[in-house]
């Protein structure tokens, strides 16, 4: 297989999976050549993991076994923007980085806001599934990609979904490559809803005492018209981390951020409304960012949902899902499990992502047992390489015997990094 495969025999070490070093690293130039990899290691039985960047390569559980990467860097890249249809077509080894470069030359945007974004490829964003915190206006990530190009370890291709905003045929199976980690096939391209970059941005910032008070505040703008971008919560250890609002941080207060956008009066309007708003909740002070000040607090915010902001090696990350009305009870649970705790939240959508130092002693279990009463699922996003004991025991009641069927649909000879999914699928 060496011979029919561009690789990379003596850089195998750094394109290892959660600690597990591959024997092979096969490098296709187009969809085609990736396409014919995945289906020449299913022939040979080779265990396979797709690698956009490598930047969620530290979530566990590691593979059981891994003969095999098929490293998406080098396929041809290409941004195809119909700026007028607000949709656009990229291939999978596209950083988001790029990506959001040329569609802000068009004046549109790409409404994710990505952990790892200056690394991070369109395909890996797919396969990895998390919505950021702009879903709370835009929808999650299956509510904008329209369609998907992708190949599976039998070798066929295919095309699924459609190129316009509005589609109304065929089954939407695209989506189910939205979070499959890899698991059913090769994403080769996706077509992108976009959104136009509005007339005027701004941010408010709320300060808040007590976490309660600032979800409290958080759900009554949600039901209230005026609509934010995004909310974001923030403990006062996660808030001194973004550098652009260090002069706004104190060392016993949490920030709330809200980001608005749309015509300039608009945008007054809502601040001065989720101002008001906060104030009946209690929040000490606020502060409003402009355009610029929202786009630097934004890079590292995105960076908190279990991104950049906590490298692998240092720290192990959680993402908890719950009710919004929620939120407030799983902040406290993980507060009280792990002291040391670092938390950031998207309050109104019931996600809360919690990040403990790897040297402090971690009883996962315990933890699912404190938040389990409030929250839907929660899973370890990444740890150590090694550590086995961060492992979030899953929900018994997951379909996993759906997933199973699924799996062997689109990957029946399991190729595709199989045991990795939720359920061991
Ligand atoms: C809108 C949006 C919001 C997000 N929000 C969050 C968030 O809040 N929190 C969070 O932790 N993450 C979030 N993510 C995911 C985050 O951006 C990922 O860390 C990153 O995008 C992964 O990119 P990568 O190229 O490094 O992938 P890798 O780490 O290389 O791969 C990630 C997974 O995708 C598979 N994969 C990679 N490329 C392909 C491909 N071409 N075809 C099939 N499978 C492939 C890999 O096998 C692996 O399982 C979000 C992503 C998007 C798009």
């Amino acid at each position: 297989m060496k011979d029919r495969l561009t690789v990379h025999p003596d850089d195998c070490a750094a394109f290892a999976i959660a600690g597990r070093v591959p024997t092979v690293v096969a490098s296709p130039k187009s969809f085609e050549q990736a396409a014919a990899a995945l289906q020449a290691c299913a022939r040979e039985g080779a265990r396979v993991v797709i690698r956009g960047q490598g930047t969620k390569s530290a979530q566990p559980p590691a593979p059981a076994a891994l003969d095999v990467v098929v490293d998406v860097s080098s396929v041809a890249k290409s941004i195809y923007i119909r700026a007028d249809d607000l949709t656009a077509v990229a291939s999978s080894s596209v950083r988001i980085a790029d990506l959001r470069a040329a569609l802000t030359a068009k004046e549109r945007f790409f409404p994710c806001d990505v952990p790892f974004a200056a690394d991070a490829t369109v395909g890996g964003a797919l396969a990895a599934g998390s919505n950021g915190a702009l879903a709370a206006r835009f929808g999650g990530l299956r509510d904008n990609i329209l369609g998907m190009r992708v190949a599976l370890s039998d070798g066929s291709r295919a095309f699924a979904g459609s190129h316009v905003v509005k589609s109304v045929a065929g089954f939407d199976s695209h989506k189910l490559f939205i979070g499959s980690r890899g698991t059913l096939g090769f994403i080769g391209e996706a077509v992108l809803k976009l959104a136009p970059i509005p007339p005027d941005e701004r941010a408010l910032v709320a300060r808040f005492a007590d976490p309660q008070n600032a979800c409290a505040a958080a759900l009554d703008v949600a039901a209230a018209p005026v609509f934010p971008y995004a909310v974001t919560l923030h403990c006062p250890r996660s808030a001194q981390r973004i550098a652009a609002l260090t002069a706004l941080t104190r060392p016993d207060e949490w920030l709330a951020v809200y980001r608005f956008g749309g015509l300039r009066r608009a945008v007054g309007r809502a601040v001065e409304t989720v101002r008001q708003t906060c104030a009946q909740h209690g929040c000490s002070a606020t502060d409003v960012l402009d355009r610029g000040g929202v786009e630097r607090a934004w890079v590292d915010i995105a960076e908190l949902a279990g991104g950049r902001m906590y490298p692998a090696t240092g720290w192990c990350a959680y993402r908890i899902a719950c009710l919004p009305s929620e939120v407030p009870s799983v902040l406290a649970a993980a507060a009280a499990a792990w002291p040391a705790l670092e938390i950031s939240a998207h309050p109104t959508m019931g996600v809360v992502f919690a990040h403990v130092p790897a040297d402090v002693a971690v009883d996962a279990p315990g933890l699912w047992r404190s938040v389990g009463a409030a929250a839907g699922s929660a899973i370890c996003t990444s740890a150590p390489p090694g550590r086995t004991d961060f492992a979030m025991p899953p929900r018994s009641y997951a379909p996993y015997a759906l997933f199973r069927r699924l799996k062997s649909e689109f990957d029946a000879s399991g190729t595709l990094d199989p045991g990795r999914m939720l359920g061991a699928v």
